[in-house]
């Protein structure tokens, strides 16, 4: 089976699997999406959101945080891994937008990571979750599974990003980003590889005897 026809398989059992997919980040708004793709960098969706729900009733604006200042930025994600350098930056970003862009989340990929803390997949999240813009952001855990089920060589997080975007539609890559997502959390797990058991590697993979390993991102 070619790559082509493995991702027309893959596809077809994610939009089996999981036809209606939800956010896994609660925001309010924009704004509010981007603080909580910031925060989520080496934590779970979960923490964040249980932060989070406390904080957003309240502070919801680019204002509001350059109100509260870094150290009262500090105290209120503290929960949260590297919270000093993650205030840091909702500090200064919350800056900028208010200083250079009326207090509005820019639309562009260029735009938003020159924002501090912002990088290439926090940027897709806010370009495909916010604004509904075609993106593929691309984690450790896509990357991973990309390369389980043989549609990148595996290089790094910009080959594999090509390779799924060469790879799937344009208009499936924002559902696709979430599905993978939650077919890893659920399948394909970073320590585990069940080999022989999973519903996309059995179709994908029928002679496979093994589990796959995996290079890191
Ligand atoms: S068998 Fe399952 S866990 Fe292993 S690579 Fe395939 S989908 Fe992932």
């Amino acid at each position: 089976m070619n790559e082509i026809q493995k991702a027309k398989k893959i596809l077809k059992i994610l939009n089996k699997t999981y036809p209606k997919i939800k956010v896994p980040l609660r925001s309010r708004n924009v704004f509010t999406l981007l603080i909580s793709v910031l925060l989520s960098a080496q934590c779970t969706d979960v923490n964040v959101n249980n932060v989070t729900k406390s904080i957003y009733p309240k502070y919801y604006k680019p204002e509001h945080f350059t109100k509260l200042g870094r150290r009262r930025i500090e105290k209120l994600i503290k929960r949260i891994g590297i919270f000093r350098v993650k205030a840091k930056s909702i500090y200064n970003l919350s800056k900028i937008l208010i200083n250079e862009y009326g207090s509005k989340v820019p639309k562009t990929f260029e735009e938003l990571e020159k924002l501090p803390g912002v990088g290439h997949k926090t940027a897709s999240v806010v370009m495909s979750q916010g604004f509904g813009h075609p993106a593929f952001a691309i984690d450790t855990h896509i990357h991973r599974l990309a390369q389980r089920w043989g549609l990148t060589n595996g290089k790094n997080v910009v080959q594999t990003e090509k390779d799924l975007k060469r790879l799937f539609p344009k208009k499936t890559w924002n559902k696709l980003h979430l599905q993978i997502i939650y077919y890893g959390r659920e399948y394909c797990k970073a320590r585990d590889c069940y080999g022989l058991t999973c519903k996309i590697c059995t179709s994908c993979y029928p002679n496979r005897k093994k589990p796959v390993k995996t290079k890191k991102a």
